[in-house]
């Protein structure tokens, strides 16, 4: 498989290539030449298949020839074999039609582990194979961090950076991050929100000498590795619910928009999807761009599900690109636009063309404690508040009689502040993070400055 920018002018790459690139040097991102299909039949026969194999199963045409399906299996079996549920994503029901893909069975209890495990394991591969050392920088929200650090820990073939918002993550996602006592972790608390973070690392990876002379890589959804291994679980999903011969529509709590893109990409790969709804907090640029075309970065609002407090959503990139039937140079004229006055509009007919497999809601705070004391209330649940996001967005757009399935992002037990003001219940941590609130933390504080996090990278390496 060969992969382009949607930017049209950087290098056409293969898989291993753009693993270790993440951003491509035009500042675009990396798209698969073409979508793989896979048939009816080939479908239906991989119900009921191990994780693990299936993700070789969806993964395989990506990633071509750089591996062979064993060395791919090998990976993919590591990788999910420290889920502490041996479906790794399996589908719950919450009521009569609607249910929740649980994601967060993983070690940092967020579904950023699905993707990132694998990641560590593709990273080590490849960079044993070439005898080399990337220098991993990555910007977190607050879930994207810990799996990567949990990920990459130890690895000797890799140093990890990676920028926090200072003091907007929760206190169980700082610790997961600042507590991993091992040399190649370094943690950066920057003073600013997560796109100061997001546009630092772009920043450091657009400086063409530093990314070369620290063989820079990216662990963030820029990173195209990152939506293949998400796919899978879209597959995982539709075939509980039936596919090849039955569909499902998905509501995905949406900040970077990796993950419902990787929705879009099962799509069109065969899987049967009927809506993907992209569910926001009230940082809602994705949903008002649904409604009016104009993307337009406003301030971001800190919320209770802070992975979400996002403005400027990168992947959303990657939907554009195949909306406007893969014209880079329409891509470019729009990111400049962004770039320059912080808004671009899309022509009617690509707004059209997203419509056609997307809907958009966003639920403010009161929408979320709300959902989650319903969840609670009906079912004795407990839902984090990025899933209520989800839901509550769901809820509102949903038609028809197609299941509704809810991505659920996080483990209740990572914001548990929140859970406890809705419902009353403070929800425990599992077993495995019990010593998390009293070990040692590591960090440094850096003002929100390309210059400063720069300098601080080469002198730590
Ligand atoms: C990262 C994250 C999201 C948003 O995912 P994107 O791929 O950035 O859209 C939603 N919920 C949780 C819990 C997250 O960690």
């Amino acid at each position: 498989m060969k992969y382009h920018s949607t930017r049209g002018e950087a290098p056409i790459l293969e898989f291993e290539d753009v693993l270790l690139a993440g951003l491509a040097r035009d500042g675009g991102l990396y798209m698969p030449e073409s979508w793989p299909e896979i048939s009816d039949e080939d479908m239906a026969a991989l119900a009921g298949v191990p994780y693990a194999e299936l993700a070789v199963r969806i993964m395989s045409p990506f990633v071509g020839k750089a591996l062979s399906e064993a060395e791919l299996g090998d990976i993919a079996s590591r990788a999910y074999e420290s889920f502490s549920h041996a479906a790794v994503a399996p589908v719950s029901q919450i009521g009569s039609n609607e249910f929740l893909l649980e994601l967060y069975h993983g070690p940092t209890l967020a579904f950023k582990d699905l993707a990132m495990q694998m990641l560590g394991g593709l990273f080590d591969h490849v960079l044993k194979k070439r005898d080399r050392h990337v220098t991993i920088v990555g910007a977190t929200s607050g879930d994207t961090g810990g799996a990567a650090i949990e990920a990459l820990r130890g690895r000797g073939s890799i140093s990890v950076f990676i920028l926090h918002p200072h003091g907007r993550v929760s206190d169980v996602q700082r610790r997961m991050m600042t507590t991993v006592p091992d040399k190649n972790v370094h943690n950066i608390a920057l003073e600013g929100n997560f796109d100061d973070c997001q546009a630092i690392v772009k920043a450091l990876f657009n400086d063409h000498a530093f990314r070369d002379r620290t063989s820079l890589g990216g662990v963030n959804s820029i990173n195209w590795a990152r939506v293949m291994a998400q796919i899978v679980y879209y597959f995982a999903a539709g075939l509980v619910f039936g596919a090849p011969h039955r569909a499902a529509s998905y509501a995905v709590p949406t900040g970077n928009f990796g993950d419902i893109l990787a929705g879009f990409a099962a799509k069109q790969m065969g899987l049967p999807v009927d809506r993907l709804i992209i569910a926001t907090n009230v940082n809602d640029i994705l949903s008002r761009t649904l409604d009016t075309g104009e993307y337009k970065v406003e301030g971001v609002v800190p919320t209770s599900s802070p992975s979400m407090d996002i403005q400027v959503s990168s992947n959303f990139e990657r939907l554009i690109f195949e909306a406007c039937d893969r014209d880079a140079g329409e891509v470019r004229g729009l990111m400049s636009s962004l770039s320059q006055s912080g808004a671009f509009t899309l022509k009617e007919k690509v707004l059209a063309k997203i419509r056609q497999d997307f809907d958009a809601a966003r639920a403010d705070e009161r929408e979320v404690a709300e959902t989650l004391q319903s969840v609670y209330e009906t079912t004795g649940r407990l839902i984090d508040p990025h899933t209520a996001v989800g839901l509550a967005a769901g809820r509102k757009v949903a038609q028809g009689s197609a299941p509704l399935v809810t991505l659920s992002t996080a483990h209740v037990a990572k914001f548990p502040e929140a859970v406890k003001e809705a419902t009353g219940v403070t929800p425990g941590l599992p077993p495995h993070l019990e010593g998390l609130m009293h070990r040692d933390e590591r960090m440094s504080i850096l003002p929100n400055d390309v210059a400063a996090v720069r300098s601080y990278i080469e002198d730590h390496l």
